[in-house]
């Protein structure tokens, strides 16, 4: 069943409900009053419905006999006594008639009372002491009837006592039943109107969405128009419509950039391949003809392999990072001694490539680090590769500096080489992963875009920072900044 209509139902239900109980007491009252009437007062009229007006009738009768009985009858056919008697009656909404056959003394306030005379008249139902209901024209009225003897003759008293407004009708309580009935409907309504605006129409909204995600299709916006649970919901459904659409963007990126690194890895594993090939056959073919060539050859297929072996090896470690499985073994490491082991490490290598390493390093020799010694060399190792990768073409030596530092509870490690520089629009992209710049990708030394997304990586596993500055035509910097351990860090 749908919501909609449950909410008709419900609210259908609950006009229904009241209705029926309301009529269940109705009945229940047109079997019973009747029968409390008539056994305990004696009323066989089962319009009068208000008890509390029979009595208050019946006591303003008793006070009449009361008074009948003081005074000898024949004052009675007396209207001046009859006023006096009156007069009283009058502030409690009553009044008296004198009949001997014709009305002698009519107390009525206002005098236009010719339906109650009429009525009287035909003397239907009266006798001494009966108590009648009389509809009337204008108003309902409780007629008691009282005889006398006066002489020879036979009078009558009759008390009459407007009920307006204290018996209420059946009509009236009919009419008022149609009222109710009529307030519930339309106030049901008013609530399936407000109900349908207030849930039907977020709800109608969500399962338009729900069904758009559900066919792959994440660009629309879900605005809360409200801020009861279903504009939380709403919000939430965003939220979770935003995060799917980012994941399903990054899953795109990450296909893409995949697709990128295959074509990469196979040209760069290819150009090596060729140019071994090309010596192999070279040697083979006897194109090296003296020991000093064949020797210069097997150098530079040395050196191809040994590329090939680096690309693999960066390869696998950048898979462990992309899947986060890189294997830490973190220690303290002594700044000072450790830079001095990677100068003394970098110093032949860069030496053979014609470089002038430059080694600055003010950190107080007690002066300790927490982190892995194998994945930082890796940290400055990329670095100093890329600096050697991406030399200047125009300067006749190649120059690094690296310097290290302690400032305010950090150790900074600068390392500056005389390259040719980056161009400040790929500088804030360089340690994205797959990142490489027109330069790189022309380069002969074309790199596939992850050693830097690695470093970052590394770093940042060390709680450290990195960034690069550079001046394209003059050279790049890029420093790394670590934690100094504190004895209190791990107390
Ligand atoms: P690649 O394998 O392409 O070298 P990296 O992630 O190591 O990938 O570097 C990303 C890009 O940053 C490189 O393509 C290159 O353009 C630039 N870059 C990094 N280091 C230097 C440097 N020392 N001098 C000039 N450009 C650099």
């Amino acid at each position: 069943m749908r919501l909609s209509t449950k909410l008709v139902l419900v609210t259908l239900g609950l006009v229904i409900v009241p209705l029926v109980l309301l009529s269940a007491s109705l009945i229940l009252l047109r079997v019973y009053r009747p029968r409390a009437l008539r056994t305990d007062y004696g009323q066989e009229d089962t319009n009068i419905m208000n008890i509390n007006v029979i009595r208050r009738f019946d006591a303003l009768m008793s006070q009449l006999e009361q008074e009948m009985e003081k005074r000898p009858a024949e004052s009675l056919l007396d209207p001046a006594v009859l006023a006096g008697m009156n007069e009283s009656l009058l502030a409690d909404k009553a009044y008296l008639l004198g009949y001997q056959e014709e009305c002698y003394f009519n107390g009525a306030d206002s005098g236009s009372n010719e339906d109650v005379l009429s009525y009287i008249r035909s003397q239907e139902g009266f006798e001494d002491r009966s108590k009648l209901y009389f509809a009337g024209l204008s108003n309902p009225y409780l007629i008691g009837c009282r005889r006398f003897e006066a002489g020879s003759e036979e009078a009558s008293l009759y008390l009459v006592l407007d009920v307006s407004g204290s018996l209420p009708s059946v009509t009236r309580i009919i009419f008022l039943i149609t009222i109710s009935v009529l307030a519930l409907a339309g106030g049901s309504i008013i609530m399936i109107g407000w109900m349908r605006l207030k849930f039907a129409r977020p709800m109608k909204q969500l399962q338009t969405a729900a069904r758009s995600i559900a066919e792959g299709n994440l660009d629309f916006e879900l605005v809360p128009e409200s801020d009861d649970e279903f504009g939380e919901l709403m919000g939430t459904f965003e939220e979770m419509r935003q995060r799917l659409k980012m994941n399903a963007e990054e899953r795109l990126r990450y296909e893409q950039d995949s697709k990128v690194l295959i074509s990469n890895i196979s040209h760069d594993l290819k150009t090596p391949i060729t140019a071994i090939k090309g010596y192999v056959e070279g040697i083979r073919d006897g194109v090296a003809s003296s020991p000093e060539k064949q020797r210069k050859y097997l150098t530079t297929i040395y050196n191809k392999a040994d590329d090939m072996d680096r690309l693999v090896d960066q390869l696998a470690f950048y898979s462990l990072v992309d899947t986060n499985r890189v294997p830490y073994h973190f220690t303290k490491i002594p700044v000072r001694a450790y830079f001095d082991d990677c100068r003394d490490e970098l110093a032949p290598e860069l030496e053979a490539q014609e470089f002038d390493l430059i080694y600055e390093n003010t950190v107080a020799e007690d002066v300790l680090m927490i982190g892995d010694p194998e994945q930082l060399h890796r940290v400055v190792s990329n670095i100093v590769s890329n600096s050697v990768k991406y030399r200047s073409r125009t300067a006749e030596r190649g120059r690094i500096r690296l310097s290290v530092r302690q400032e305010a509870g950090m150790i900074l490690a600068e390392m500056e080489d005389n390259g040719i520089g980056i161009d400040p629009k790929d500088l804030a992209h360089i340690f994205d992963r797959f990142y490489r710049s027109d330069t790189s990708r022309s380069a002969a030394t074309g790199g596939n875009g992850i050693g830097l997304s690695i470093v970052k990586k590394i770093v940042e596993d060390h709680s450290g920072r990195i960034w690069a500055e550079s001046r394209p035509g003059e050279g790049t910097k890029l420093t790394v900044e670590l934690r100094v351990y504190e004895e209190s860090d791990h107390e």
